[in-house]
């Protein structure tokens, strides 16, 4: 296959960025006005904008936002996924007005009825028998590793190069020379060299896995079914059985985060693939935009932390590091139940996944017509490209094939066609709004980017 011509792209990418300056003035406006905030933004990762400021957001409903310079876009972005119910849906709005204006109490440290229903079904989806809630996945991650401490005694995490499970201290590290774990470029101010804290493995390669578990020093490996915020790096075939069965043999516990891969359906890739978590993480899309976060426990797991906690050695109740003021609020569940219950559901699935399917052939028919060495991979509802073909198999491999000018092309060109992808990758996920006449608007836009990168 023929490589981009770097010179083309460069001129292609400079008349993108004119034309996102030229289009978004009031944005452009706000941005420079943002001398209150670090880095101008509300928080520094929204700088993650190829147009040099970012859009700022009027109103947004179902699969479109529309910003304050009046333009409508179709968003595949979702909020990265926190909006996988899409924006404001009816019965969310409905639940959370109820709970917030008429009934009252968000914040009371009561509990409410809504938790057991929320517990209920996501032990139906998820397969997991007793959940507590947080706000964010973050946090679902950081007191789920806690109590997977506690429950084997061990110190150390697994995790894959690459990774991403929020800012979790545990989670930024690479597998080094020789069996080794560094940390991961870029990880600001670590508490304690991440070798203290981590081991890490390299995904889709068990042998790598084995060897970090030998030490018989590791508490939990955490990992997503797919590796998600690096491209999608699938597994493949036997990798999650063998991280089932090396967990097992191990002494560790299968950390299963599902913040991203819930795209795989209604129960998630768990339920898909058949995964057999010890403990499960999810958060961000369950509570249709309102912060939500939960984590499940096995029997086994949850017998484990009590007969700590019973014993008087930990504490769960008070200040003992597992909690937060605001979790598991009566609106925060609220919103769980609706999203759940009403938006969510096995058939809005369907029709997500199938239009994913649709996005998918739409991309590879123009990476075909023009010889483009990329590829793409899909996960449910969710679909990616990345800049190297074929997919790349770990996390190493799909970092080395970043490419900033790229991919600050692909999102500008999409933008100024109308369409949002994820900032930090080329990600595009459908909600239960999104239509067929979405994704054909896609699959036109990123074909006339391509052939113009060709031309
Ligand atoms: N887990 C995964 C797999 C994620 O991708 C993310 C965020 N992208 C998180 C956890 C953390 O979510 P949040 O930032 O909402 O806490």
């Amino acid at each position: 296959m023929v490589p981009i011509d770097r010179s083309r792209l460069a001129a292609l990418l400079a008349d993108e960025q004119a034309a996102y300056a030229a289009a978004n003035p009031r944005s452009q406006e706000l941005y420079a006005a943002a001398g209150n905030l670090f880095g101008r933004v509300p928080m520094t990762w929204m700088n993650k904008w190829s147009g040099g400021f970012p859009l700022y957001l009027d109103h947004a409903r179902g699969a479109r936002i529309t910003d304050v310079d009046g333009h409508t876009y179709v968003d595949f972005a979702l909020g990265d996924t926190a909006a996988m119910a899409g924006h404001s849906p009816e019965a969310t709005i409905k639940a959370v007005a109820t709970r917030y204006a008429d009934q009252g109490g968000a914040t009371t440290m009561l509990p409410t009825a809504d938790a057991q229903w929320v517990g209920a079904e996501l032990t139906a989806r998820f397969r997991m028998p007793l959940w507590s809630f947080s706000l964010s996945a973050t946090d679902a991650n950081r007191w789920a590793i806690r109590l997977a401490r506690l429950a084997t005694g061990r110190p150390k995490i697994l995790v894959f190069g690459y990774s991403y499970h929020g800012s979790v201290d545990e989670a930024f590290a690479l597998a080094g020379p020789d069996g080794s774990t560094i940390s991961r470029p870029g990880n600001v101010a670590p508490p304690v060299p991440v070798d203290l804290t981590t081991r890490a493995a390299v995904w889709n390669d068990l042998a790598s896995v084995e060897a970090a578990l030998q030490h018989e020093d590791v508490a939990a490996i955490l990992t997503e079914p797919a590796l998600t915020n690096i491209g999608i790096v699938l597994p493949e075939p036997g990798f999650m059985a063998g991280l089932r069965e090396l967990a097992t043999r191990y002494g560790a516990l299968l950390m299963i985060d599902e913040t991203h891969t819930f795209s795989a359906g209604w129960g998630g890739a768990t339920t898909a693939w058949g995964l057999e978590p010890d403990i499960f993480v999810i958060g961000k899309s369950i509570g249709g935009g309102i912060s939500c976060g939960a984590y499940g426990l096995s029997e086994s797991v949850a017998g484990a932390v009590t007969r700590h906690t019973s014993s008087g050695e930990a504490d769960i109740i008070d200040v003992g590091g597992v909690g937060g003021t605001l979790a598991g609020n009566a609106l925060s569940l609220a919103a769980m139940r609706a999203t759940l219950g009403e938006v969510l559901t096995p058939e809005a699935f369907e029709r997500m996944i199938a239009l994913a399917t649709r996005f998918t052939e739409g991309v590879e028919a123009s990476l075909a017509e023009f010889g483009l060495p990329w590829s793409i991979a899909q996960l449910g509802a969710r679909a990616e490209y990345r800049f190297v073909s074929p997919a790349p198999r770990t996390g190493e491999e799909a970092a080395a094939a970043a490419d900033d000018e790229l991919d600050a092309y692909m999102h500008l060109a999409m933008c100024n066609r109308g369409i949002l992808m994820t900032p930090f990758h080329n990600m595009a996920l459908m909600c239960p709004d999104t239509t067929a006449e979405d994704v054909d608007r896609h699959t036109a836009a990123f074909r006339e980017a391509v052939a113009a990168l060709r031309s």
